[in-house]
This record gives C-alpha cells, structure tokens and sequence, in this order.
C-alpha cells in the first residue's frame, strides 16, 4: 500500500515538473508541534539556466520572475501531495515554497528548513553558499517540501559536503555573507553564512530588482551548475 503512494506521489510530483524526489526520515528535527509529521518529502525544481548564466554581478529582472513561477509551481506540487496523502488518510502539510516566519530569535526561517529535508531526503548536500548542492544540477535548483505521517522507506541521507577547496561562490558574494565553511549536519545556519548581511545587502542594492529579496550570483557562480551545462553542451554536439 505504502509502495503504492510512493510511486503515485513521484509520478505525479515528476508529471508536474519536479526533477528531483526524496522521502527522508525528520525524526529529531522536526519543532515539537510538528513532531508526529516525521516523513519529509522533499522536491527539487531545476531552474533556467539560461536565467541563472544572465546573473553575471547582479540579480536580473527575469530572474525574479522566474524565482516567484517557479515557487508558485512548487506550492501547486506540494499541495497535490497533500491532497494524495489526505484522501489516503494520512495527515500531510505543505511547506510553503518561499516563507519566513519573524520570531523574536529568527527573522529569516520558515517553518522548517527545506534544504534539511532535502539532505535527509538524499537530494544533495548544502554547500558553502549555504543552497542545496545536487549531483545534476549544481545549485541551480529550488525546493519544497511536504510533512507528513506516511511510513515509507526513507532514501538515505546525504552526511557529507562535495564543496572541496573550491570557495568561488565565497568570494563572488557581494555582502561578504558567506563564511567559507564546509556544511556538516547539525551546522548552525550562522556558520555557513550571515542571513542578516545578505538580506540587508539584496534590500539596499536590489531593490529595484526584485523588491530587494532575490540576488542568486552564489547560484550562478557555482561550478557545480556550470559543468553540467559543459557536459550537457558536449553531449549536444553534432557529429
Ligand atoms: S544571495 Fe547574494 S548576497 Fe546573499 S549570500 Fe548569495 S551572493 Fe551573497
Ligand atoms: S561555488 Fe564551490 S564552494 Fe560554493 S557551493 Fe559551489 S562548489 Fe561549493
């Protein structure tokens, strides 16, 4: 039964344009109140990369655009997972694609980290630009995530950073955000980058680009995204 959730929710997920889906197991990180949710399903959405090559040294107005559809596209797939789980009997939410919630600790965090259910759930690793980090396409992805009490069996988790020596994205920050640090799980959010120094930095440079809140050069600068465009282009060639 559980099988076959499984494979209706990553064909439905993949049917509306994810490129990426894991289950992982959120047993221990999850806040007290959403404790008995303890499956995260966690989808990635493969950006433009036509969008991301266009942000050379500062965020575009299409980019913006492109970073509003497709967060709306992941709300629309995390709320049919909802619905799947909902109408099986389970008790299932959405993450919102792109929300924080002000507390008196944290101006800048949702809900729950999606980039934690998707280490757990095997998509990639966090890099030292403090993004999720995927095999396939680099950084250049944006995620989402539903809760839920489904038993499933979990795809494992992703412990360790490929990130290396390589510091580009580090030294292409604009904010001096970024704190050079390799990711490990559990790493508080402090010692991978400066949340304050980067929203700050995006709302008094930014602003007539996407209302201060995108910028994206961490993305495009990462050399993870770029050599799969190589390999891809390579792959293209005629012959
Ligand atoms: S989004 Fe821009 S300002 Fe923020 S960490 Fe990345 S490169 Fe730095
Ligand atoms: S630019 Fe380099 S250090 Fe930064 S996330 Fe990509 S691989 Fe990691």
């Amino acid at each position: 039964m559980e099988k076959d959730i499984k494979k209706i929710i990553i064909n439905k997920a993949t049917d509306m344009g994810a490129a990426k889906i894991g289950f992982g197991n959120l047993n221990g990180y999850l806040p007290e109140e959403l404790s008995h949710l303890n499956t995260g399903i966690s989808i990635a959405i493969r950006l433009s990369d036509q969008i991301i090559n266009d942000i050379k040294d500062k965020p575009t107005f299409t980019y913006f655009h492109h970073y509003r559809t497709v967060n709306f596209l992941i709300d629309q797939i995390t709320l049919q997972i909802t619905t799947i789980l909902q109408n099986r009997g389970y008790l299932a939410m959405a993450v919102p694609a792109s929300q924080t919630v002000k507390t008196s600790k944290d101006a800048y965090r949702g809900i729950f980290q999606h980039r934690t259910a998707a280490t757990l759930s095997g998509l990639g690793w966090i890099g030292k630009n403090a993004c999720l980090v995927t095999e396939e396409f680099g950084p250049r992805v944006r995620l989402g995530t539903v809760l839920t009490n489904l038993p499933v069996d979990y795809d494992t988790p992703i412990t360790e950073s490929k990130c290396g020596k390589c510091n580009i994205c580090v030294s292409n920050c604009p904010a001096l955000a970024l704190k050079g640090n390799k990711w490990y799980p559990g790493i508080p959010r402090d010692e991978l980058v400066d949340a304050y120094a980067c929203s700050t930095f995006m709302n008094e440079h930014y602003k007539g680009i996407g209302r201060g809140s995108v910028c994206g050069l961490c993305i495009s600068k990462c050399p993870k995204g770029i050599k799969v465009l190589k390999i891809n282009k390579a792959a293209k060639q005629p012959y």
